[in-house]
């Protein structure tokens, strides 16, 4: 195939291409085209007839095709963002390298492919902040003076993070060395440390639960040899949206209480609303009672549709954690609390199955 056909071909699909909703559909393919350009292999060196990497990238054209027909539908749509333009870019030099290396053109295909590998990191700003230094320096630069042995000079990155501490969330820029390890900061604002794990994320599972969503990260430390599982219950039910290598800060407060995560790579928040601590509930009758449940689904029901009912979620966030480990405390307490709250259970699945 040459690349001219691929691209009339992907112009022709992006034509009868009906978009979803413009940011999903920007989302969609960053995430697609990421997963792709992973599996696109080197161009062979050597030309041969039945060479495994034509087959491959024979397989990939399809794929390269479809993504290529969202880039540009987007574009036709006027909702191309400048990110877009990059995977555009970074799309047309695969399948230009594609095209030649599925035709045994190797020489084309090894120079687009040079070409592609320096638009694809383009397409993905913080990529460069993650990843361990590729290019090695030579020993000893005749030009300037500079060895392989000098101490390097870390570049700081300017961050934007939020403050984790309840009541704050402001947005300030922080400046970060690329590092393992958990970060200190301090917020300007309200004078309040906080910690900021910094990985890029390697998978991602989410588990639908009735009133939340479970989330596994499984994160690799930057520019560190270990990686992170992170995981926690989320009750919000918002999206965030993920590709494979974006650089992910979870932010916590002093207490080691995760409250936020942040993409770095498309700018996407997600504040996690305690689904794991429905607090007082929680600690009289252990996590994962079915009376859990009932009270989650009375929160989202009831509760948030009422003003009262949301001033309600407020001061129980605001002050659960602190009654609930008061409660834990006290077994005399907990049989009270847990006596009221059976009470309340059952008034609630009356109310349940009266509404339903
Ligand atoms: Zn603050």
């Amino acid at each position: 195939m040459q690349p001219d056909e691929l691209f009339k071909a992907a112009q022709a699909r992006a034509a009868s291409l009906s978009l979803p909703r413009a940011q999903e559909a920007q989302e969609q393919l960053r995430a697609q085209a990421l997963a792709l350009f992973s599996k696109i292999p080197e161009p062979p060196v050597y030309h041969r007839v039945e060479d495994p990497a034509r087959k491959a990238a024979e397989a990939l054209l399809p794929e390269l095709e479809q993504l290529l027909a969202l880039a540009l539908a987007l574009g036709r749509a006027g909702a191309r963002m400048e990110s877009t333009e990059r995977i555009l870019a970074a799309l047309t030099a695969h399948g230009e390298a594609l095209c030649h290396t599925e035709s045994g053109r190797l020489l084309q295909a090894e120079e687009a492919w040079r070409r592609a590998l320096e638009l694809e990191r383009l397409a993905h700003p913080t990529r460069s902040l993650g990843v361990k230094e590729t290019s090695v320096p030579p020993v000893y630069d005749r030009g300037t003076g500079a060895s392989r042995f000098d101490p390097k000079n870390e570049s700081v990155a300017q961050v934007k993070l939020l403050c984790p501490n309840t009541g704050c969330k402001r947005i300030n820029d922080y400046g970060y060395v690329p590092g393992p390890g958990t970060h200190p900061y301090v917020c300007p604002a309200c004078k309040t440390p906080f910690l900021a794990y910094f990985g890029e994320l390697r998978g991602l599972e989410v588990e639908v639960r009735r009133a939340s969503k479970r989330y596994f990260f499984t994160v690799d430390e930057v520019r560190g040899a270990g990686s992170s599982r992170i995981e926690f219950e989320e009750a919000s039910g918002e999206e965030f949206p993920v590709a494979r290598r974006d650089l992910l800060v979870f932010l916590y407060t002093e207490a080691r209480e995760l409250k936020a995560v942040v993409n770095l790579t498309n700018n996407r928040l997600m504040w996690i609303s305690p689904a794991s601590s429905c607090f007082v509930v929680t600690a009289a009758f252990g996590e994962g009672a079915p009376e859990l449940v009932a009270f989650r689904e009375f929160r989202d029901e009831v509760l948030r549709r009422h003003v009262l009912g949301q001033e309600f979620i407020r001061a129980y966030y605001r002050h659960g954690p602190g009654v609930a480990r008061w409660v834990v405390e006290r077994p005399r307490v907990r049989r009270g609390v847990r006596t009221v709250l059976t009470q309340v259970h059952r008034v609630l699945s009356k109310t349940r199955s009266g509404r339903t």
